[in-house]
């Protein structure tokens, strides 16, 4: 028996993977097209550069071509993304407040994600598994951590409620209690085509 009706990538910024488990849900999300209308995007060529340098020195040539970078304001708590389909790079703008290195830090952590997904052809991997720890090590970010969330102290206030996920360990501050179903999403896109899996459904381990 199918209990969960829908499946809904809300929380995208935050990699939570949330569940509608009816319909007329009063938490129902804003779809993502709307929200990119109110967010805005734009493209940093300087950092797009800097990108291809690093994934043709490294050896990802067909990437490096088509490697696009920008910052988006969508992300919330996460620093940033990487998208091997489309080859694109997100970078929260948030970061800025932090200083060139951590920026620089960030895009490289993403690069890694491109780098390890090319280098492992058809091969899945595992998001933060040795292949990508190896191409942080190659792109000079040895002792890169797995976790995007940055710490954003303005937000961490009023951020109560800490999620985690069972299987990679990531922590989840959410400002309210989590009233449906939530998983972490970089786990469900890695070990189950992207669909929610209880398996790596949230856990509360505290409240302040
Ligand atoms: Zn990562
Ligand atoms: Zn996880």
């Amino acid at each position: 028996m199918r209990l969960l009706r829908q499946l809904e990538l809300g929380f995208r910024d935050t990699d939570i993977l949330s569940v509608v488990a009816g319909v007329g849900d009063p938490g129902a999300a804003v779809s993502p097209e709307s929200f990119q209308a109110v967010y805005s995007k734009h493209q940093d060529v300087d950092l797009e550069e800097k990108a291809r340098e690093l994934l043709r020195t490294n050896g990802a040539c067909r990437i490096a071509m088509e490697i696009r970078v920008e910052w988006n304001a969508r992300l919330k708590t996460c620093a940033g993304r990487a998208d091997y389909s489309c080859k694109l790079i997100s970078l929260n703008p948030r970061l800025c407040d932090h200083g060139a290195t951590e920026i620089d830090r960030t895009l490289r952590h993403e690069i890694a994600h491109l780098l390890a997904h090319f280098r492992a052809g058809h091969r899945r991997i595992l998001p933060h598994g040795i292949e990508w720890q190896q191409a942080c090590r190659d792109l000079g970010v040895a002792d890169e951590e797995r976790c995007h969330n940055l710490p954003f102290p303005v937000c961490e206030r009023v951020r109560r409620y800490l999620y985690k996920c069972p299987n990679c360990q990531c922590e989840f501050p959410r400002v309210r209690r989590a009233r449906r179903a939530v998983a972490c999403l970089e786990c469900c896109r890695a070990h189950n085509g992207g669909e929610f899996d209880a398996r790596f459904r949230l856990r509360l381990v505290s409240i302040r």
